[in-house]
């Protein structure tokens, strides 16, 4: 690792604002704004590009094993190379939070397929791009939904790419499907959505996985899903809670009948669902097992069996 630039900063580059944070490139130490990959990249041309994300909570991170352990399996199936071991890549991604200052981050991890110096169609011949970087802390639910909980939809009309198709356990960009629902969604007046298998049972939702609570068991869909380790979490959690826990198919009508809905994602946590397609989730309040849960998984954020503690300069 060289050092260069150090500190969060937001940056204008072609009229363009970039969010605060740091990024790590071709060996170097970036602010956010410097960061950027060619057009010419199959990451971008292709989608020929895998991730992990992991945040940063209070200056720890959250699970940062799990998402390491996550990454390198998405890139071996993807027959992507990254020459730093994991502990290289943990070092980079912990120098990214250090440098930005950020105690509450949500830090990416990704490998393009990158270029080919001659313009290849062969993907052998491209040189992967290992990219890293710490901005703010974002979640799917902001401050009052994460309170009061979300409304959800459930769209009909795009089905989940099916497994057969791309991995889901490959975690990807492939993301159409997710956004053309999502805006099908907030025509109908909702906060986000989740939508189906190409069998027509419940599968996920723009960036999340999603639970139902019934007579005091969670169920989660199993197939055609990231297992994220958001939903890994909850299982954990609900194992020490003595809260039966199943991942198995999802259908609308279960969902619709739920006692409770949450939704779960690096990016916010456990998060409530208190109205799905207009209609009140139970007494269209937070649920109590949601509650538990949610309690527990912050209160992990503080134990050393799950969480890294980020040693900031004390300058910054
Ligand atoms: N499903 C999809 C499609 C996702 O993109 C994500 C996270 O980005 C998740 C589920 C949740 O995974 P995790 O809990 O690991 O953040």
């Amino acid at each position: 690792m060289s050092t260069m630039t150090t500190g969060a900063d937001i940056g204008r580059i072609d009229g363009l604002t970039y969010p605060t944070g740091v990024a790590y490139m071709a060996g170097q130490f970036m602010p956010m704004s410097e960061a950027r990959i060619s057009v010419l990249d199959w990451g971008l041309l292709h989608s020929d590009v895998t991730y992990d994300t992991v945040h940063v909570w209070n200056g720890r991170f959250f699970r940062l094993d799990l998402h390491l352990a996550r990454f390198r399996r998405s890139l071996a199936k993807l027959r992507l190379t990254v020459s730093l071991t994991d502990d290289e890549i943990r070092d980079v991604l912990v120098e990214c939070v250090k440098r930005s200052g950020l105690r509450n981050a949500y830090v990416e991890m990704l490998c393009t397929r990158g270029i080919s110096p001659t313009f290849s169609r062969d993907p052998r011949e491209a040189i992967n791009q290992f990219v890293a970087f710490a901005v703010p802390y974002g979640s799917v639910a902001n401050a009052r939904q994460l309170k009061e909980g979300l409304h959800l939809h459930v769209i009909d009309t795009v089905r989940r790419i099916p497994p057969e198709s791309v991995d889901p356990q490959i975690k990807n960009y492939h993301w159409l499907d997710l956004v053309t629902a999502l805006f099908e969604g907030y025509d109908a007046g909702a906060e986000t959505v989740v939508i189906k298998d190409t069998a027509g049972d419940i599968a996920e939702g723009p960036g999340f996985n999603i639970f139902i609570v019934n007579e005091g068991e969670l169920y989660t869909p199993e197939r055609g899903v990231l297992h994220g380790i958001t939903r890994r979490t909850v299982f954990d959690l609900a194992e020490a809670m003595n809260l039966p826990a199943h991942a198995c198919n999802m259908s609308e009508t279960a969902l619709r009948g739920a006692d409770e809905i949450f939704i779960t994602s690096t990016a916010g946590g456990i998060m409530p669902v208190t109205k799905l397609n207009g209609a009140l989730v139970g007494d269209g309040k937070p649920g109590p097992l949601t509650r538990a849960l949610f309690d527990a998984y912050w209160a992990k954020h503080e134990d050393p069996a799950w969480a890294v503690t980020v040693e900031y300069d004390s300058a910054l």
